[in-house]
Formats: structure tokens, sequence, C-alpha cells
């Protein structure tokens, strides 16, 4: 290895292309002049197979025809539960009158609804008909619970005080006496109530939707004019609770998300989602199902927090649920379903509105014997170009609808013309780069020497482009503690070269010809710097590291190539050595709960905000892996990684034996995946809505292009729409997204995607229509970002009232009339509130002391990034009973309810969130079990921390867990180490934060309690 001083002046000076770069190219308008290749089919666009792209047997409810042609089939059915039509309400004095006075009434109007999976919890409002109804059931929240009440505390009652907490366990008063008409008491848990069908049950008026869940529910002044008694009453003293003798509440009798996951998957799962109807909702991210595309983008790239928007601002304003989409535009598609088509039309590149620039998809209607085209977004008639004219059949269609995929599908990609490239010039190939931190922490840890091993076999597994024998991405190399050293590894050289610069505040890189390689063309110097690298430090005594400098060097490398790409930093420290960027321990846990604890997220600026648009400008995306020790400032660190469409991984206190494999197996995804570089994203609509904000590991320089250095397959961005007219339900409310990028081969692309949702002046429609998994995604980021700008208490109490205004504003507008002391929620969102409030403690938003800074605020920067996939299980993890596994079935069994009461001491279950992974193993779990998992012969004779790891042994349990593992493994996007816990073993802890329902161990209300402050204030809002 030659070494070599550097001393040269930064050489690569060249004109920044920069996001101006673009000429005329992303928002301009294309050639108009030669259509000259539109006579025949576009090249790259093969036939679909056969069938697939089938015209629906039924045209009228078929593709997706332009809005103003009303075909759309409104009002289709969403979610089975609601899908007859219903009489019209039936109002009846008495069951207006019924709360808490004789049962007929009240037991009339619940008896009459239930779908299935309401009839439990309508079972306690059958037994509150007993007569207790206005007793206090609870009381939600204690003085004396430190974090609770905090969060709770928006708008008292005005005598009232913190609300109480009530004892883990609810005592509620009795509901004992049997509850008339012959219904039974709540079953106990686990035991399931025979369905009743629905002749057993009229339908419930005008509520088709709703589930009731009880007066139970109802704080004590349920009964408004008596309210005045409940300041003293509230507490739940034991005056007011005496009476009645006290029973528990059923806790199976709140709405339970596994049993909705359950429910949906047996009515929609291994079923073809066909998308050929607008604003219908698809089946749920945890269901099995497989997507033909028939003019709507599959699920798996927009998913929606409502399919039937409000016509007008003011109902949007009304209800205030969000209206948002969920984007992963790289979404992997599974191998059963079709990928998606490359158009190529040639020099003059893709068809797009004259007006608003819109692309040609299936919302566009063609008009004048096919001669123009109305644009389904601005209404803008155009002129077809000659070379695009098709003629059109009866119903008013081109006859080439199901040749073109821009005319017949919902996703589907065009080769972008030399107009959507920088400088139009094709690109280059992108660059992967990768930056190794040689300091003595990591060249102690083996951590430099486990990464350079893995880099001679893993680079053979570079993306490429399909049908391509290599992959075209170029790699570099470069390693540094207080300064760089770069690495020529020309296939000409015998030995790599090392040049060192040392002035990391005038960063350069020193070589150009030589840096960025082809792998296959330079294996051998490559292969033979990465064996040298852990011995050349192996010495080292140097603890202190840079770290803007670093990313700056890799802008620089990839400027000076002209291409995009992507540094994967490997750091271990917090960089304190004296450079641009340079940062010191400003972790101050005495901020937490204060007015200042979000500067604790707040990322210092400067160096890094100038770092993260020259990112972005050059398209290189920044990839760090964390092995800290103490404390590292991730919020700044994270910083340009997060704007940039980078990905933050954290492996603390790092050793190769315990965390090298879940290292390398993260490592080896984040190579590996699918990607998109230098892209900038454009969101259009129809009339009367826009977007108007964007959530996500993205950049915005203006207010409507989302910048992304890239976008890989797990990056999503939440998108929220506001109106700025009305919208008419016969057109409904269509959005295009458009996103250009460059390949990993080279090639510039546009992706689109295109949805069409319904609108509705009924918000009767609009909750009909939620998705609650895609609501709780769009409040985790908005709030995430909105706790660097307002206290974490407001934040908190500002996701508790939307979620209360949200539940009244359905009680008061679509729910049949009940009595108020019933809590009745949209059945769409039924489950809505267990997510909200498990929102509400994760480490992000808690706010407690005992919580690291770093850990928060790298949750804050995970989930800014995520889909609707991943914010599902994160807020309700997978809580799988593996001591029922049948070993003989290739199925897992049913996950249960996150809450410690599910939990058996004679059980072995298993947590999996997407980002932990725990085996929890109960004191009582059978011998047999325990010699076949672990080889010993009960679980004495494991280390009271728990075995570091489950073996792999030769039996058929063993096998089935293992399996089972590692299929949960496979459906994630990082992996995740396991983690084996004793029941009431220390460690213990870390486990049971994850049970969400249950109340949270640094604050945060129980499921059941959160529900009842939520009920109360709903009824606040109501009277
Ligand atoms: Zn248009």
């Amino acid at each position: 290895m030659s070494q070599q001083g550097y001393v040269a002046a930064p050489p690569y000076s060249q004109a920044q292309a920069g996001i101006g770069g673009y000429s005329a190219g992303f928002g301009g308008p294309p050639p108009q002049s030669h259509y000259g290749v539109y006579g025949s089919p576009p090249q790259g666009y093969s036939a679909p197979p056969t069938g697939a792209l089938k015209p629906p047997a039924s045209s009228s409810s078929g593709m997706p025809t332009p809005p103003v042609s009303g075909q759309y089939g409104a009002n289709i059915q969403q979610n089975g539960a609601h899908t007859h039509s219903f009489p019209p309400p039936v109002a009846s004095a008495s069951s207006m009158s019924a709360y808490g006075q004789p049962p007929q009434s009240a037991f009339h109007s619940m008896a009459q609804a239930p779908p299935p999976t309401q009839q439990l919890t309508n079972q306690m409002s059958a037994m509150n008909i007993g007569g207790y109804g206005q007793r206090p059931m609870q009381a939600p929240q204690s003085p004396s619970s430190s974090a609770a009440p905090q969060q709770f505390q928006t708008s008292p009652p005005a005598a009232m005080g913190h609300p109480p907490l009530s004892p883990p366990g609810q005592q509620l008063p009795s509901l004992g006496s049997p509850p008339p008409m012959g219904m039974s008491g709540p079953p106990g848990p686990g035991v399931h109530q025979p369905p009743l069908g629905p002749q057993g049950y009229p339908q419930q008026p005008g509520s088709p939707m709703s589930g009731s869940y009880g007066a139970q529910m109802a704080g004590p002044q349920m009964a408004g004019p008596q309210s005045g008694a409940f300041p003293g009453g509230f507490p739940g003293g034991p005056a007011q609770m005496a009476g009645p003798p006290q029973k528990k509440l059923d806790p199976d009798s709140i709405p339970s998300t596994t049993q909705v996951i359950e429910d949906d998957q047996a009515k929609r799962g291994g079923q073809v989602y066909v998308t050929n109807i607008r604003g219908q909702v698809p089946p749920l991210v945890t269901t099995d199902y497989t997507v033909q595309d028939q003019g709507n983008a599959s699920p798996r790239f927009m998913r929606c927090t409502t399919y039937s928007f409000p016509c007008t601002a003011d109902l949007a304003k009304q209800c205030k649920v969000p209206l948002a989409t969920i984007i992963k535009p790289f979404a992997t598609v599974p191998k059963n379903e079709t990928p998606l088509y490359v158009v190529n039309h040639g020099e003059t590149g893709p068809i797009r509105c004259n007006r608003c620039k819109a692309y040609m998809c299936p919302y566009m209607q063609f008009i004048d014997g096919g001669r123009r085209y109305q644009c389904g977004f601005c209404s803008c008639v155009n002129e077809v170009p000659a070379q695009y004219f098709q003629h059109l059949d009866h119903m008013g269609r081109r006859m080439d609808l199901y040749e073109r995929p821009e005319l017949s599908l919902g996703s589907y990609e065009f080769i972008a013309t030399l107009d959507y490239c920088k400088n139009n010039k094709p690109p280059n190939a992108p660059a992967y780069i990768f930056m190794i931190d040689v300091s003595y922490n990591n060249i102690k840890s083996g951590l430099v020497k486990l990464i350079c091993e893995e880099l001679k076999t893993l680079l053979d597994r570079l993306p490429k482009e399909d049908g391509a024998e290599a992959s075209a991405i170029k790699v570099g190399f470069v390693t540094y503690n207080k300064i760089l050293h770069f690495y020529n590894v020309k296939s000409a050289l015998a030995q790599p070269q090392m040049m060192v610069v040392s002035d990391v505040a005038e960063m350069f890189v020193p070589l150009l010809d030589g840096f960025l390689v082809n792998f296959q063309e330079s294996r051998a110097v490559i292969n033979n710097l990465l064996d040298q690298i852990p011995d050349m430090f192996a010495d080292t005594n140097e603890s202190e590291t840079v770290y803007a400098p670093v990313i700056q060097a890799g802008v620089e490398a990839l400027k000076a190539a002209e291409c995009s790409g992507k540094l994967f930093i490997f750091q271990s420290s917090i960089p304190t050595a004296e450079a641009p960027g340079k940062l010191k321990n400003r972790d101050d846990r005495k901020l937490v709960g204060t007015e200042k604890e979000k500067t604790l997220f707040q990322p210092q600026r400067g160096v890094y905000e100038q770092l993260t648009k020259d990112c972005v400008a050059q398209g290189c995306c920044v990839d760090l892996f964390l092995f800290p020790n103490q404390f590292v400032d991730i919020a700044t660190m994270g910083d340009v990684p997060s704007h940039t469409g980078g990905s933050i991984y954290k492996y603390s206190n790092f050793q190769v034996e315990a965390n090298g494999q879940q290292f390398l197996s993260d490592l080896r995804r984040d190579v590996e995946k699918s990607i998109g570089f230098d892209a900038i994203m454009r969101v259009r609509t129809g009339t009367g809505f826009r977007a108007t904000d964007f959530f996500g590991a993205v950049y915005m320089n203006n207010t409507t292009d989302v910048e992304m250095a890239a976008v890989d397959c797990e990056k999503a961005v939440t998108v929220e729409f506001k109106h700025d007219d009305t919208l008419s339900e016969e057109s409904g409310a269509v959005m295009q997204c458009a996103l250009l990028y460059t390949t990993i081969g080279g090639q510039r692309r546009l992706r689109i995607h295109n949805l069409s949702l319904n609108c509705s002046s009924q918000l009767s429609e609009l909750y009909k229509s939620c998705e609650t998994d895609a609501l709780i995604n769009f409040f985790a980021k908005s709030a995430y970002r909105a706790m660097l700008n307002q206290p974490l208490k407001t934040v908190r109490e500002i996701l508790v009232n939307q979620t209360a205004h949200m539940l009244a504003c359905y009680r008061k507008n679509c729910a049949s009339p009940s009595a108020v002391s019933q809590l009745i929620l949209p059945d769409a969102m039924k489950v809505f509130p267990v997510y909200m409030n498990s929102l509400l403690k994760t480490p992000a938003l808690v706010g407690s002391t005992e919580l690291s800074t770093d850990d928060r605020a790298f949750y804050r920067l995970l989930v800014n990034a995520m889909g609707v996939e991943e914010t599902q299980v994160l807020l309700y993890p997978r809580l799988v009973p593996l001591h029922t596994v049948d070993v003989s079935s290739e199925a897992i069994p049913a996950p249960v309810r996150c809450s410690e009461e599910r939990l058996s001491e004679s059980g072995i279950f298993l947590l999996e969130n997407g980002l932990s992974m725990f085996l929890w193993l109960g004191q009582a779990c059978p011998p047999d079990l325990v010699q076949n998992l672990f080889g010993v012969p009960s679980l004495g004779h494991l280390s009271s921390e728990g075995p570091a790891s489950l073996p792999v042994l030769d039996n058929a349990h063993s096998r089935k867990i293992h399996s089972i593992i590692s299929s949960i493994s496979q459906q994630r996007s990082t992996s995740m180490k396991l983690l084996i816990v004793k029941q009431k073993d220390r460690a213990e802890m870390l486990f049971r934060q994850h049970l969400v329902e249950d109340k949270g161990l640094h604050g945060g209300a129980s499921y059941m309690d959160f529900l009842c402050y939520v009920h109360r204030e709903i009824r606040q809002l109501l009277t």
C-alpha cells in the first residue's frame, strides 16, 4: 500500500447541477413536436400475460373510466359488516330515554345491531341495563400516577383535578344482575360467544357500522343532568362505588385488535383484490391477499386514511379525520403479482396534460372520436398527438385500452427522456461508498474486521437491473477517524493506494480515477484492501472521530463522478474531533417534561442543514450504522440520513458475538434492496383538493416537490390533503403520484401510481371507509414532527383531543340515537383508540427520564419513514402463544392480545413489533417443551438473564419454532435480535413494555383507562 499525504487543492469545482439542473424537467411540458413513435405499440411494453389484464366481465363496474362518465359504482361495499342496506332509523321514544331506565328499551337498541365482532362488547351494555348505569364505572386516572394525568389534562372538568388512575385490574361496579331477556354475561377470557346469525338480531337502524361498547364506559358525569354531583363523585370513592358488589370488567368486552385482524383475514385472506372499483377499501395490511391491478394502484403502493373524502372543507373540518395517503412508491411486489410494466414512448416521452402536467392514465377520458382527451385531474381538454390516436369503441373507450398500461393500470413506469435528466444528459449508474470508522472502539470490538470480511462476498450481490449480467453500481472505500483515508482500487493496480486527507475543514476528494470502480473488475485489489484495513489500524489509539466531513467527502466524490449513490457510514461514537459538525454531549434529561424537552430532538443545524441540501442536490443517500456505547446525539447524526431517504441502524454496546449476525443481516438487506436514486416526487390531484403536507425521509425545497436522494422499497411518504373547493360525488377524488428517479442501472424513469377515491356529503360514508392502520401512521408521523416545535404535553393533548373529536363527530352525525352513556365507535375505527394509546406511550412521546434520549430520537426518525404495515405492528405487536403450536401444521398460532392477562405461566410466547423480538418463558412452562427447545430439563438450567440464543435442535418442536421465527423475520425490513426472557426475571421489563394494552411502564394509561377517558371526552363534546 502506498500512502501519501495529500495537499492538492480541491480539483472538482465543476458546476453543481443541483435541483435546478432539471431544465424543463419534471415540471416542464413535454416536447410537443414529433410523435413519430406512437404508431406501433410502445417497445418497452410487452403484452400482459393472458388474463392478467382481461377486461372485466361487466364493463360498467369494471375499469375505472374517467370520472365524468359516472360509471363508478358509488357506495361499493367496503367492510362487510355494514354492507347491507338498513331501514331508516326508528327512534322510538323508549330507546332515546332508555339510559339507566328499565331494560327493555336500552336492550332493544343494543340487541338490534351487533355484527359478530361486537357481540361480546354489546353484552356489557346489556348487563348494564340492570340498573347500574349511573354509577361510576371506574376512575380512569389516578392523581398518584406520575405520567398518565399529564397527557390528559387538556380540559379537565372544572372541579375534577387530576383524573384518578384506576388500579391495574379494573374494578368496576357490579354488573352482577343477570342481563335481561336472556342475554348471558360476558364470557370468560378465551370463551367465544356462539355466533348469532343476523336473523337473531334485527339490524340496528341507521347505524350499521357502530359497535356499542356499553354504558359502563361512562364516567360519573354520564347522566348529564346529574353531573352536578360529579366533582365529588368522580374519584370513585367507596361511597359511590358501594352497593353492587365489585366485579372485574371483562377485557374481552372492549374492541380487540387481534380479533379485527383475524376477522379480516378470514373474510378477505387468500383472495384476489382487484383494483377496479373507485373508493374500494383494501384488506388490512395484516391480511394475506393478492393484488390485481385494474386501474388503481395496489394498496401496497398507496393506502388512504379514508376511501371516501368528504365533499366540502366544512365537513372535513367537522369530523377532523385526516385525509391522507401513505405512499410507498417502491413497495415490494410479491412474486405472484405482476411487476410494473415499463412504457417507452421514445423521444417524445410520456404524454401529459397541457395544463396540470398529469401523466396519461386511466382517468383521462377520450372524446371527439378519440382525437381529444379530457384530463381527469384538471378537466382541460387536450389534443391527442397524431401518433397516439386510436379509435374508440361503442363504450367510448380506446380500442387499444388493454394494450397500453398507461390506459388500463393503476401503476406503471415511463422511460424518461433527456428532458427529465440533469443538464439534459443521461445519468451515470449510481455508486455505493463504504465509509468505515476505524477508531479504537470499532477496531477493538472486531467490527472493522467483520465489515471487511462481509464486503468481500456482499459486493457480489449488489442490485442489478432485470436481465443485466452484473450490477452497474460502482463502489468506493473510505476509512476515517479524525482524518479520512481514500483508496485507489483501480483494477490495474497490484496494490490498493491510500490517500490521506487531514484537512477535514475543507473536504475534497483526492482522487477521481480509481476511487469509484466496478467490483467485478477490481475484485482482486478490493479484496486485498479489505484484507489489509483491519491490520492497518490494529494498533490505533485514536478514539476521536469526525462525521460531517465524512458525508461531505461522499457527496464530493459523487459530484466528481457525476452520479447519484449511497454512503454506508459505520460509526461508533459522537464526532468530537475538531471539525465541521463537531458535536457535544447535550443529553440533558432534566429537560424531560419541560417546555424545552423538544430541544432534545431538534438536530444541531448549520453544517448538517447545508450537508442535507448538498446530498439531496447530488442524489446522495446516507445510510448510518451506529454502534454507540454512550450518547451520540442521534437527533443530529440522523438528520442527513432522515432527509435523504437513508436508513439508520443502531446496535448499542455492539459485540460481534451478540449482535454480529443481526448487523450483518441488516447490512446485506440494505445493500441488496431495491432502490431508486435522485428522486423527485409530485402528487397531483383532481380539482377541489390538493396535497398540502408531506412526512417521510424526504426533503422539501418548495411546497410541492418531494425530493429524495434515494427511495427504497421500505420508505413511505405520508401525504396530507386539504380541500380548496368542493368535491363532487360524481367525479370522486383522483390522485396521481409521479416519481422521477434514476434506476440502479442508470436509466431515468417515471414511476406513476394512480388512485381514485369516492367523495360523499355523508360523513357516514367517510367513517365507513376509514382505515385505522393508515390513520395511525398519519398521526404517528404528524405527532413526531410536531414534537420538534411544541411541548410534548401539548402534542399528546392534541392527539387525545382529536381522537375524541373524530369519535364524537361520528356519534353525533352517523350513529343511531342511543344513550349518550354508550360508547359508540365506527366499525372501521373501533380499534383506533388502542393504537392511539399505544402511540402516546411510544418512547418518543412518553416523556420519561428513564428512557435514553438517543433511543427516543432514534425511534422518532424510524417511524418518520415507515409505511402502514410497519407502524401497525410497531404500535400493536404480535404476541404469539408458541406453546399451542401444532408441529404438524404450517400455521402460526393465532396471536393474542398484547396484555399481561393473556400470558400464562405455563406458556411460551413470541412477541415481535418489527424492531424487537422476544421469547417469553412462563415460570411453569412444560419441561418437555423446555427440553425440546433448549435441550435442558427445566428452566432452572437456563441462566438467570435468559439464554443468549435459541439452539437449533433436532426435534419437531424446535424446527417448528425456528421456522416461525424465520418466517416472521422475513416479513420485516430490519433484522430483529431474539431476546429470551424468563417470567419474573429482570429482563422481563424489556418485554413487558410492549404489552400495549396494559398501563405503560414509563407512563401512559392502559387501553381500558384510555378508552374510558376518551369516552368521557366524547361525552363532553356532545353536551
Ligand atoms: Zn390536467
